[in-house]
């Protein structure tokens, strides 16, 4: 491979983990190297899988067996825990894609007011919340 080509990761032959959206295969990716960027961080994925299908939402998928920690384990306490109130958070929000996908739960009615909007959806009005360590 020429110095153009490179680039900062590689795909990794065979498929990864099926998507947990649409259960496609996907392709594995690592660093090519483990540089400054990655030690700066509180944690890195060695390796992370992106769903190849075009028609999917889910791209990225990073397993947490891969995640690799380089910071103390305080701040590793804090964060996960941090991490797992918002995979809480996900689960609510899967739970709800699956009920509006089999019929059980209306999201949206025409004749509801914004109140009540927002009684169904408690969790949604933080869109641009980041990482603490960001
Ligand atoms: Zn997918």
């Amino acid at each position: 491979m020429s110095h153009r080509q490179k680039k900062c990761v590689v795909i990794v032959f065979g498929d990864g983990d099926l998507c947990p959206r649409c259960h496609q295969p996907t392709r594995i990716f690592e660093h090519r190297e483990i540089g400054k960027k990655q030690r700066r961080q509180p944690f890195y994925y060695s390796r992370w899988f992106r769903c190849m299908n075009a028609s999917c939402q889910t791209t990225l998928i990073m397993p947490e067996r891969f995640r690799v920690w380089n910071c103390s384990d305080d701040k590793r306490a804090s964060l996960e825990r941090w991490m797992v109130k918002h995979n809480e958070q996900r689960k609510v929000e899967r739970e709800t894609e699956r009920k509006v996908e089999a019929g059980e739960l209306v999201l949206w009615g025409d004749t509801w007011d914004d109140e009540a909007a927002q009684v169904m959806c408690p969790e949604s009005a933080e869109p641009n919340e980041r990482p603490p360590w960001e």
